[in-house]
């Protein structure tokens, strides 16, 4: 049985992981973090002394890496060499080492037939930056979510500060434009959005909205396939 894929790609904090897990348990699919594998190594590389930004350091530490993801208790866990990294993968330095790794040509090859497996067993929710163009480009539902820069970096602050991560506004909007910047710059499988995406700005909209909006999406798009 073919599954259904939705693909929900976009910038840093436009809320595509919070919006996508709420719209996959909706809608009975799994949903699938992909910007976790990017993070899994770049933590590697921060942990073993590798310079993330140097692409033959990073490329040189993909064969000491395995990278999982599973679902325990209906949560996705990101495992790297069999440790649960799943919190430690989520700080400042790991969110920066990720987008540099992810620049790496060897480093997305690596993690593409991950997430494609994922997506040829399950019905699921991927989100990340290149679904819909690169991973999944047959997927059944694509939406580019978006919103404008201070918004998105004040909704970031106020997730860090609830993890009792210590920055500045201004710091999290540097680094947000910076990652931006570096996504959707690089060569290989660059962000955006692709052709056949609907466009979605959440810039007006709360959660709730937001979540309501996907799922119209969905329902719309599927009701036509
Ligand atoms: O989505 P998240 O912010 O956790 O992703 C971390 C980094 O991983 C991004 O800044 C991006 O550089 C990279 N990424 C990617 N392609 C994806 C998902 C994430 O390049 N599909």
């Amino acid at each position: 049985m073919k599954h259904i894929s939705v693909a929900i790609d976009g910038p840093v904090g436009a809320g595509k992981s919070t919006a996508a897990r709420k719209t996959a348990e909706m809608l009975g699919f799994i949903y699938c973090d992909t910007g976790a594998l990017y993070r899994a190594v770049g933590l590697y590389c921060l942990r073993n002394g590798a310079d993330p930004r140097v692409p033959s350091e990073a490329a040189g530490c993909l064969d000491r890496i395995k990278v999982e993801i599973s679902l325990v208790d209906g949560e996705q866990r990101v495992f790297l060499n069999g440790e649960d990294v799943s919190r430690d993968i989520r700080s400042p330095e790991v969110s920066m080492a990720a987008s540099a790794v992810s620049a790496v040509p060897e480093v997305r090859k690596a993690l593409l037939g991950i997430q494609r497996e994922i997506a040829e067993k399950n019905n699921v929710v991927m989100d990340g930056r290149d679904i819909g163009t690169v991973v999944l480009p047959s997927a059944d539902v694509k939406i580019f979510l978006t919103a404008k820069p201070e918004i998105r970096a004040k909704r970031r602050y106020d997730e860090l500060l609830n993890k009792g991560v210590k920055t500045t506004f201004e710091e999290v909007l540097n680094d947000l434009n910076e990652r931006d910047y570096n996504d959707s710059h690089r060569a290989e499988a660059p962000l955006k959005q692709a052709d056949d995406a609907v466009l979605l700005d959440t810039s007006e909209l709360d959660f709730e909205q937001s979540v309501e909006s996907i799922c119209r999406i969905v329902r719309e798009r599927r009701d036509v396939l």
